[in-house]
């Protein structure tokens, strides 16, 4: 039965033991694909995230996919073209039952224009990173992608906390409504502004902000208490960022870390410009296109230069994957690109050992059973501080949305023997049902995105996609349940090629099979893509763990 969900109403959570499809592996991903409608932020128009994210093309696209997994068998693989299915096809039992590509555009035929028309003409939908795919958990995944970010800010900057520390960023949004509860658990003060009052008394109502501002000064002397307490406290405001930032820095306020999560990707139906309410940005958006990106564009001139500023006076500021340094570089502010992004900032030296994020989602529906695994983790990696932090972190701070899921940044040999070990415990009824397993794009060798994954790479191949390519051809041959390539990225098309992939742990012996080749191979390859890039990281894991590297 599934559980009601009072976020989305219409959309219940997925659960029980009951299964409508032919075998768990495609209740599996059909309970998946449910799951991103139930956390979704506009499921009645199938988006998930950031802006367009969505899950299926359309009504009738989704419709044909649910009936397809519950009437297919395991030896079939469903076809989908950017979110519409297009074929069964005949295959065998350890081929991947799914396979995707979403939002793939020609070179030069691939700008956000075009995407527009396309869209309009219902041949594409952008699927995100992770909504297409069916992998979105609701804000925990970024939450502790964000937390992650924190903490390296805070021992590179800040003696290793963020205590007493101020970070100002926007965006409430299905992805940025994270980012008051990361900071939080970062231990900092942290203000989020954010132009729609409705994404605001959401993230109060879930916990996630602890309090509302009514205006800008009561916000920052909530802010200012908070810091001169060492307290760490998520204050919300409504607001434009391209407002409150210039006028923060006009009063001579130096936050200590600046970023932005508003959807600065999506000039039209993301980021809304200063000068016009939401409400006129809306009403703009399908019939004045060309001007509302064209406001956006220079409202984002001036939030990147308040950026700038804040950097230039010694705030530690970073591009947290949202395009924004790209779009205000073509509105002319040529130093936009002196911001860093995120990854070769922070992450990347975890990226080349492929530490980074993955997660599971407990098919049951119970929390026992991510409880129960939790436990697990802690004892298989409980000289791993960074993890083991994390897992204790969440538990206490990180509500469950839709299906109870965790996620933790582990690495090469630690995702195949954790998956494995859940899928003993599936085998021997010590969880109440599978569990599914899935690695974001935003991970190890599955991106080729030259703003934000692959930027400043040692060996320039920044914008070669092979390697995303070649990744999901070898999760395929891997036996993967779901392999999916997406492009698009921030922009909507021509920023970037990534492949994702979602594996069931049914508790059988082949799922065992597949879970051993395709994460291994998975976390191989990441680290294959950085130690031929030379990095020194990735070369020396690649010898420790005999990945397969052909070095020439
Ligand atoms: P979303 O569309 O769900 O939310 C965006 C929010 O920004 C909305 O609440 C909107 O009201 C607000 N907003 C828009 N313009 C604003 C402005 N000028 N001032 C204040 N608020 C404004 O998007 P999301 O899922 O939260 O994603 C946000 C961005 O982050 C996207 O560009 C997305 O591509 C990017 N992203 C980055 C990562 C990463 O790994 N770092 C991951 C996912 C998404």
């Amino acid at each position: 039965m599934p559980k009601p969900n009072p976020r989305n109403p219409h959309f219940p959570i997925p659960a029980g033991p009951e299964l409508r499809a032919k075998g768990w592996r495609q209740e599996g991903l059909l309970r998946l694909l449910e799951n991103v409608l139930s956390v979704g932020e506009d499921p009645d128009n199938l988006v998930v995230y950031a802006a367009l994210g969505k899950a299926a093309r359309n009504w009738a696209a989704h419709d044909a996919i649910v009936r397809t997994l519950k009437h297919m068998d395991e030896d079939q693989t469903l076809v989908i073209q950017s979110g519409k299915p297009v074929a069964l096809l005949k295959t065998h039992k350890q081929a991947p039952l799914v396979i995707m590509a979403n939002c793939n555009i020609i070179g030069q035929w691939a700008n956000a224009e075009n995407f527009y028309d396309y869209q309009r003409k219902g041949l594409i939908c952008w699927g995100g990173l992770t909504a297409g795919a069916w992998q979105y958990i609701g804000s925990q995944g970024v939450i502790q992608g964000t937390y992650e970010i924190f903490m390296r800010i805070a021992e590179k900057r800040f003696g290793g906390s963020l205590a007493g520390r101020f970070i100002l960023t926007a965006g409430l949004g299905g992805m940025g409504g994270a980012q008051p509860l990361a900071g939080r658990m970062a231990g900092a003060a942290i203000l989020v502004a954010d132009i729609d009052p409705e994404r605001v008394r959401k993230r109060k109502e879930i916990g996630f902000l602890d309090e509302v501002a009514a205006s800008l000064d009561e916000a920052l002397a909530i802010i200012d208490q908070a810091v001169a307490d060492k307290r760490a406290v998520s204050v919300g405001i409504v607001g434009n960022a391209a407002d409150i930032y210039p006028e923060i820095a006009a009063r001579g306020i130096v936050p200590d870390i600046v970023t932005d999560q508003t959807s600065a990707h999506d000039l039209v139906y993301g980021y809304v410009p200063r000068g016009l309410s939401l409400e006129e940005a809306r009403s703009m958006r399908e019939s004045r296109q060309a001007e509302l990106m064209a406001a956006s564009r220079a409202s984002i001139a001036i939030h990147v230069q308040a950026m700038l500023d804040f950097q230039k006076k010694g705030a530690e500021v970073f591009d947290n994957g949202n395009l924004i340094r790209t779009q205000a570089f073509q509105e002319g502010i040529s130093d936009a690109f002196s911001i860093p992004i995120f990854t070769e900032a922070y992450l990347r030296p975890l990226f080349c050992k492929a530490i980074g994020p993955f997660r599971w989602m407990a098919l049951s529906g119970d929390e026992a059973d991510i409880a129960r695994i939790d436990d697990l983790v802690m004892e298989m990696f409980a000289d791993n501080a960074g993890v083991t932090n994390w897992i204790r972190l969440a538990r206490a701070n990180v509500p469950f949305e839709g299906l109870p899921a965790r996620i933790a940044w582990l690495g090469h040999g630690e995702r195949t023997r954790l998956a494995q070990a859940v899928n003993e415990l599936v085998r021997n009824g010590e969880l109440k049902g599978p569990v599914a397993f899935s690695r974001d794009h935003l991970d190890a060798g599955a991106m080729a995105h030259p703003n934000i994954m692959t930027e400043n790479m040692k060996d320039g191949s920044d914008a070669i996609a092979d390697w995303p390519l070649i990744n999901a051809m070898t999760l395929c041959a891997s036996m993967a349940d779901l392999v999916v390539i997406h492009s698009g990225g921030g922009g909507y098309a021509g920023y970037m090629t990534s492949s994702g992939v979602t594996l069931v742990a049914d508790g059988t012996e082949d799922a065992d099979l597949r879970l051993g080749q395709a994460i291994t191979n998975d976390t191989s390859l990441g680290i294959i893509r950085y130690a031929d890039a030379g990095y020194d990281e990735a070369i020396e894991a690649a010898a420790t763990h005999d990945v397969g590297h052909i070095a020439s």
